[in-house]
Formats: structure tokens, C-alpha cells, sequence
């Protein structure tokens, strides 16, 4: 098969567990079958199926592929996360990060090309919007991921969207593949582990919290004023804090979950311990977690992380009026794979 058709087939990936194909309609238990070499065993291509006749893997080849990128790219950090470099079959690229730790495997997953929300301290914003991700491209980079550091897919059991886009912006297929991750059948994910995180789109935080799902909701807030805001996040203009801010609490009523609220601490912008009283006072009422990000440089970002003598004096102003707060250092900062780095760089 020539590359060319190779690159335009289907992703199996792109289906949901029920929709897998059969060879025949008597023969469901193939779709078990399948979904177990995919999301279990984390097979990436048809010839390991073994179990499988040899006439419908060979049908299977000719109308599907299992991997949705042409090439795969793995940049290790000194602290042994791995930042991922993803090409897409159209030629575009996209990243995942992957983070070892003691006691649990964790990956932050792309769910666009670039991202069109352009906030001007993210690296990934200043490369502008390229394209969704599809299904298949989102829950691949986890099966990718496992099978370049060769374990199970199953054991990684948390999982942030919080890599290159916007996920509410790519809703539909953001959710598709929520479901798959928590989907018994395929990587039987608990809900509670996977964390989807926004700029603060409150349309589309109400109709997440219609769907029911008990997902981490982290919202990018970094900045507790409406002047900061705009300044550094260009979808503050359309969507007012206190629009946010009832979307949070409607979440909160609906699903009774804490919230993260995340924020990049940048030197003389939003450091200021007014705008930490101000933090407390926007956050009055919802249960919540602050997260303190120091910024993690890139060329010509134009902005410099808060000392950390600021940042360890934020956090005190937050957690004397008791805000619970935690400072967050980002991993992978050696290969461009920390938080607000991506940008598909090669090295
Ligand atoms: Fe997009 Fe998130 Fe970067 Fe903002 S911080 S530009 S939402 S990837």
C-alpha cells in the first residue's frame, strides 16, 4: 500500500467502542476482541492482533489504520518527562507531554493544532490556530505514548487536557474521546483523573456540566482583574469574569467538584497583592484550588517569570485568607515541554 493511502485512511481510533467494525453482525465479540488489542494491549498495527483471523485483519488493513500519525518524536527531559512531537497525516504537527512519577503515570494531551485563544504569555498561542484534533488524534497520543515506553496503555490513569488548544473550542471530539478514555471497554479511565482545562468559555462550562461527568475542571483564570486580563488573554474582551464565574458555580452545583484555578505568575502583571486580595474576593463561594504557575520562559515571549520571593509571598496573602494554594513547578522545561512552552520545536 502506497504511503499516500496509508495517510488517508480512517483511524480506528476514531470510533467508539460500539462502533468498531465486525467482519459480520453475528460475530459482536470481535469488537471486544478489537477494543482489547487497541485500549489493553495497546497494539499499533494490525499484525499484532494475533488472535485475530488472518482474512479480517488483512481487510481491516486495507480500510483502516490503527496509528493516526505518520511520525512520532521524543524529546526527553533531565527530569525524564518526555515531551512528544505528533505528524499528522496532513503533514501538521502537534505535541503531548508525558510524566513519569512515583507513583502514577500522567500525560498532558493536545486537543488542537496551535490554538486560536492567543493568550500572550503561551508559546502555543503566539503560533496561531491550525486545525483541530480529531478523536483518533487525541486518544492516540496516549497509545502512542505507552507503547514508546513500552507499558500498557491502561497504566496511565491521569490525564490533563491542558496541551496545545483549547478543548471546549473542539468540543465534540474533546468528549468523544473523554468518553472513550472512561469507557470500561477501552481504557477504563476514572472521570475524576482526567482534567480539562479552559481559558473560561462559560457557554460551553454549562453544557460540560450538563454531560454529568465528574472530570477535573481547571480554568486558566491568571489574572483576578478585568484590565490584566485582557491584556494577557484575548477571549477576556468577549467573556466578562463574572460571566465565568457563574459558570463556575453552576459546575459546582451540578457536579459538587472542587475546581482548579490556574495561574501563571508573570513579574509586574499580575503579582500584584492587590490582585491576590482580589483573587480571594472573585473566588468567594466556589470551592477551588489555586495553582501558582511560575512562567516558563520561550524566545521573544516579551514577559519574565515572578521571583520566587513574590510568588512564596502570593501564596501566603492567598492562603492566610484562606484560598487553598499550591505553587506548581512545571516539568519539562529543558525540551520546551513545560507548561505554556509548546511549540513544536525539533529539539
Ligand atoms: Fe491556548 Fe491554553 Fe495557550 Fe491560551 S494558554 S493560547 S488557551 S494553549
Amino acid at each position: 500500500m502506497s504511503d499516500a493511502l496509508k495517510s488517508s485512511l480512517t483511524s480506528l481510533l476514531d470510533f467508539s467502542v460500539p462502533e468498531l467494525p465486525i467482519a459480520t453482525e453475528k460475530q459482536t465479540f470481535q469488537r471486544q476482541q478489537l477494543a482489547q488489542w487497541l485500549f489493553k494491549k495497546g497494539a499499533q498495527t494490525f499484525e499484532e492482533m494475533t488472535n485475530l483471523p488472518k482474512a479480517w485483519r488483512e481487510e481491516l488493513a486495507a480500510r483502516y489504520r490503527v496509528n493516526p500519525f505518520e511520525k512520532t518524536q521524543r524529546f526527553v527531559s533531565q527530569d525524564k518527562s518526555v515531551r512528544y512531537l505528533f505528524t499528522l497525516p496532513d503533514g501538521r504537527q502537534t505535541e503531548a507531554v508525558y510524566m513519569p512519577y512515583k507513583d502514577r503515570k500522567t500525560v498532558c494531551l493536545s486537543s488542537m493544532v496551535g490554538c486560536p485563544a492567543g493568550c500572550a504569555f503561551c508559546a502555543t498561542g503566539a503560533l496561531g490556530f491550525g486545525r483541530n484534533l480529531t478523536q483518533a488524534e487525541i486518544i492516540g497520543q496516549i497509545l502512542a505514548i505507552a507503547w514508546h515506553e513500552g507499558f500498557a496503555p491502561t497504566e496511565i490513569r491521569n490525564v490533563v487536557l491542558m496541551g496545545m488548544g483549547e478543548a471546549l473550542l473542539n468540543y465534540k471530539n474533546a468528549l468523544s474521546s473523554i468518553r472513550t478514555m472512561i469507557d470500561a471497554d477501552a481504557l477504563d479511565m476514572s472521570p475524576r483523573r482526567i482534567t480539562l482545562s479552559t481559558v473560561g468559555l462559560p457557554k460551553q462550562i454549562r453544557k460540560l456540566a450538563d454531560e454529568g461527568l465528574s472530570l477535573v475542571l481547571a480554568l486558566s483564570l491568571h489574572a483576578p482583574d478585568e484590565e490584566t486580563r485582557k491584556q494577557i488573554i484575548p477571549t477576556a474582551h468577549a467573556y466578562p469574569m463574572e460571566d465565568i464565574i457563574e459558570a463556575l458555580k453552576y459546575w459546582q452545583e451540578k457536579l459538587g467538584r472542587r475546581i482548579s484555578i490556574e495561574y501563571t505568575m508573570l513579574g509586574g502583571i499580575n503579582d500584584h497583592l492587590w490582585q491576590a486580595d482580589l483573587l480571594v474576593e472573585r473566588l468567594k463561594g466556589l470551592l477551588v484550588h489555586v495553582n501558582l504557575i511560575p512562567f516558563n520562559s520561550w524566545q521573544n515571549s516579551g514577559f519574565s517569570s515572578s521571583s520566587r520571593e513574590r510568588i512564596r509571598e502570593f501564596e501566603t496573602r492567598l492562603s492566610k485568607k484562606s484560598l487553598p494554594v499550591s505553587v506548581r513547578f512545571s516539568r519539562g522545561q529543558d525540551t520546551g515541554a513545560a507548561c505554556g512552552q509548546l511549540s513544536l520545536t525539533q529539539a
